[in-house]
């Protein structure tokens, strides 16, 4: 935590920032806002806020997190947060030593609301005394992208789990099980096998379901002979992971194994492809060239893939015009996928981190259509 605190210093620095607040734009109760908080400080509370300086940092918590961040955040002084961000900002500033100084904001991190309430608090500053407040570009975020030993340690050790479970069900499921089972099954698995919980609410999408690419589980029977998409992931020690198969109980028609096999291919050509250097579009291309080649390109409608860390969908992204550059150390997913409505879809889906040369993959549950 103490040397990632030197690099943000480091960055902010050459962004001509004497502070940094971050914090959370809502109260963090599903671990899903706060990563560059925890990121930074260790802190794993739902509410509060840190302000990193060149000589100091600071973490503004409530009552009901003083020992907790004492704990979790040693190398930040804690402030003890009493009423909203506007009732204490001022005084925060002061003991900061960063009254008339540049401080940056997250613009991502806080709402109009909480912005204004400490722009009101500046106000009422004496003027010799106001910071100015300016909104920062995402220095968390590019440095969180790319992992460290110990994050991919986490992130692997979610990736097996989520690997062992999806493993685990599948092999069981039978025609008349419901979505909603399955992704009960799921869930039951990977939490009595040590996941904090899911990364996300497992998607079980069957038949012309499955051509929803973010398909709620319903209630429905899954029959033989219908693609069947399972989206999931879990949480271990803080980081996600994500993986997508797609599987039929039976045996599948032609246009679903034909459809499975291009897609299939696809995500091998950009597993095999993908190199650090390369922007987000151009990975994206290798995969979708080869869905449109054969004749579905308009089908596959989203981005190749997103990187995956403390939050699920992180930097960067895989997509059509994304100029976010692959380096070494960034853990993203490849998930091409064909939808076609009123008969279904298929998605295949890896985490892979980039290394020196090309990709290696992490996801290690099998990739066939019959199970
Ligand atoms: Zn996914
Ligand atoms: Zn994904």
């Amino acid at each position: 935590m103490k040397e990632r605190l030197q690099r943000l210093r480091v960055r902010m620095a050459e962004e001509g920032l004497d502070a940094l607040l971050v914090g959370s734009p809502v109260e963090d109760i599903f671990k899903t806002y706060g990563a560059n908080r925890r990121y930074l400080s260790g802190f794993t509370g739902s509410v509060g806020w840190l302000l990193v300086g060149q000589e100091v940092a600071f973490i503004a918590v409530d009552f009901r997190y003083y020992e907790q961040a004492q704990k979790e955040a040693p190398h930040f002084v804690l402030f003890p947060a009493k009423g909203q961000i506007g009732d204490w900002w001022a005084d925060l500033v002061q003991e900061a030593g960063l009254a008339g100084k540049r401080i940056g904001y997250e613009p991502q991190g806080m709402t109009v609301a909480t912005l204004e309430a400490i722009q009101k608090a500046v106000a009422a500053m004496p003027s010799h005394q106001r910071p100015q407040l300016v909104p920062a570009p995402p220095l968390v975020e590019e440095m969180r992208a790319i992992k460290d030993p110990e994050e991919l340690a986490a992130i692997e050790r979610a990736v097996a789990l989520a690997d062992e479970a999806f493993t685990a069900v599948a092999c069981r499921i039978e025609p008349g099980w419901t979505e909603t089972q399955v992704a009960w099954e799921i869930e039951k698995y990977a939490r009595e096998r040590g996941a904090e919980g899911l990364a996300f609410p497992t998607i079980v999408a069957a038949g012309e379901w499955a051509a929803l690419p973010h398909a709620q589980p319903r209630p429905r029977p899954i029959r033989e002979g219908e693609p069947i998409v399972i989206d999931m992931g879990v949480r271990v020690d803080g980081y996600c992971s994500d993986l997508t198969r797609t599987i039929v109980l039976g045996r599948p028609d032609g246009r679903l194994q034909q459809i499975y096999d291009i897609v299939l291919t696809a995500q091998l050509t950009a597993e095999e492809l993908v190199q650090p250097g390369m922007t987000g579009e151009e990975a994206h291309m290798l995969a979708h060239r080869v869905i449109a080649e054969a004749g579905y390109g308009e089908r596959f409608g989203h981005g190749l893939g997103h990187g995956v860390g403390l939050l699920v969908h992180e930097a960067p992204r895989l997509a059509p015009r994304s100029q976010d550059v692959l380096r070494p150390g960034m853990v993203v997913t490849i998930e091409p996928g064909i939808y076609i409505p009123g008969w279904g879809g298929v998605r295949i889906e890896d985490t892979v981190v980039v290394e020196d040369g090309k990709v290696r993959v992490l996801s290690k549950a099998p990739k066939v259509l019959q199970i």
